[in-house]
Protein backbone atom coordinates (compact mmCIF):
# COMPACT_ATOMS: atom_id res chain seq x y z
CA UNK A 1 0.00 0.00 0.00
CA UNK A 2 1.11 3.82 -0.65
CA UNK A 3 -0.42 6.45 0.85
CA UNK A 4 -0.64 9.77 -1.01
CA UNK A 5 -0.17 11.81 2.23
CA UNK A 6 -3.40 13.37 1.94
CA UNK A 7 -6.15 11.55 4.43
CA UNK A 8 -9.85 12.48 4.57
CA UNK A 9 -9.79 12.73 9.03
CA UNK A 10 -13.78 12.08 8.31
CA UNK A 11 -14.13 8.93 6.15
CA UNK A 12 -10.56 7.84 6.50
CA UNK A 13 -9.94 7.67 3.23
CA UNK A 14 -7.38 8.97 1.08
CA UNK A 15 -7.98 12.28 -1.19
CA UNK A 16 -7.72 12.31 -4.82
CA UNK A 17 -6.94 15.38 -7.29
CA UNK A 18 -10.07 16.49 -8.97
CA UNK A 19 -8.35 19.39 -10.54
CA UNK A 20 -4.70 20.52 -11.82
CA UNK A 21 -3.81 23.88 -12.26
CA UNK A 22 -6.28 26.10 -10.12
CA UNK A 23 -5.31 29.22 -10.49
CA UNK A 24 -5.55 31.94 -6.78
CA UNK A 25 -4.88 35.47 -6.33
CA UNK A 26 -3.76 36.01 -3.09
CA UNK A 27 -5.85 39.41 -1.86
CA UNK A 28 -5.08 41.54 1.03
CA UNK A 29 -7.32 44.85 2.01
CA UNK A 30 -4.58 46.63 -0.61
CA UNK A 31 -5.95 44.77 -3.22
CA UNK A 32 -4.35 42.00 -5.59
CA UNK A 33 -1.22 40.66 -3.85
CA UNK A 34 0.01 37.98 -5.96
CA UNK A 35 -1.35 35.15 -8.79
CA UNK A 36 -0.94 31.62 -7.74
CA UNK A 37 -1.69 28.04 -9.12
CA UNK A 38 -2.37 25.21 -7.04
CA UNK A 39 -4.34 21.68 -7.27
CA UNK A 40 -7.31 21.17 -5.82
CA UNK A 41 -8.12 17.72 -4.24
CA UNK A 42 -11.24 15.87 -2.87
CA UNK A 43 -12.52 13.28 -0.82
CA UNK A 44 -14.74 10.95 -3.28
CA UNK A 45 -16.84 10.06 0.11
CA UNK A 46 -18.02 13.43 1.60
CA UNK A 47 -17.42 15.58 -0.96
CA UNK A 48 -14.85 17.75 1.21
CA UNK A 49 -12.64 20.11 -1.30
CA UNK A 50 -9.10 21.46 -0.04
CA UNK A 51 -6.45 23.12 -2.10
CA UNK A 52 -2.81 22.17 -2.07
CA UNK A 53 0.01 21.55 -3.66
CA UNK A 54 0.90 25.74 -3.58
CA UNK A 55 4.21 25.95 -4.47
CA UNK A 56 6.98 28.17 -2.93
CA UNK A 57 6.56 30.78 -5.11
CA UNK A 58 3.94 33.18 -7.04
CA UNK A 59 3.64 32.38 -10.60
CA UNK A 60 3.65 36.58 -10.31
CA UNK A 61 3.67 39.21 -7.61
CA UNK A 62 2.85 42.53 -7.22
CA UNK A 63 5.53 45.38 -8.11
CA UNK A 64 6.79 43.06 -11.14
CA UNK A 65 7.65 44.77 -14.86
CA UNK A 66 4.31 42.95 -16.09
CA UNK A 67 2.13 42.31 -13.06
CA UNK A 68 -0.74 44.52 -14.41
CA UNK A 69 -0.79 43.01 -17.70
CA UNK A 70 -0.29 39.27 -15.71
CA UNK A 71 -3.29 40.25 -13.68
CA UNK A 72 -5.38 41.13 -16.46
CA UNK A 73 -5.13 37.82 -18.38
CA UNK A 74 -5.49 35.73 -14.67
CA UNK A 75 -8.18 37.51 -12.79
CA UNK A 76 -11.20 36.57 -15.20
CA UNK A 77 -10.42 32.63 -13.86
CA UNK A 78 -8.97 33.00 -10.39
CA UNK A 79 -10.20 32.62 -7.59
CA UNK A 80 -9.45 35.22 -4.73
CA UNK A 81 -7.85 33.90 -1.63
CA UNK A 82 -7.05 35.52 1.69
CA UNK A 83 -4.99 34.80 4.77
CA UNK A 84 -8.21 35.37 7.02
CA UNK A 85 -11.75 35.66 7.58
CA UNK A 86 -11.49 39.47 8.35
CA UNK A 87 -9.67 40.26 5.02
CA UNK A 88 -12.07 38.58 2.74
CA UNK A 89 -15.25 39.80 4.88
CA UNK A 90 -12.99 43.69 4.13
CA UNK A 91 -12.79 42.59 0.31
CA UNK A 92 -16.34 41.06 0.00
CA UNK A 93 -17.77 44.29 1.75
CA UNK A 94 -15.33 47.11 -0.74
CA UNK A 95 -16.32 45.52 -3.81
ZN1 LIG B 1 -14.48 12.64 3.54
Amino acid sequence: MSMNGKICPACRIELRPLKNGVDLIEMSTNGPEALWSADLWHCTECGMEVILGIPDKPYARNGDADWFDQLATYQPFAMPVFLNTLERVEWERDK
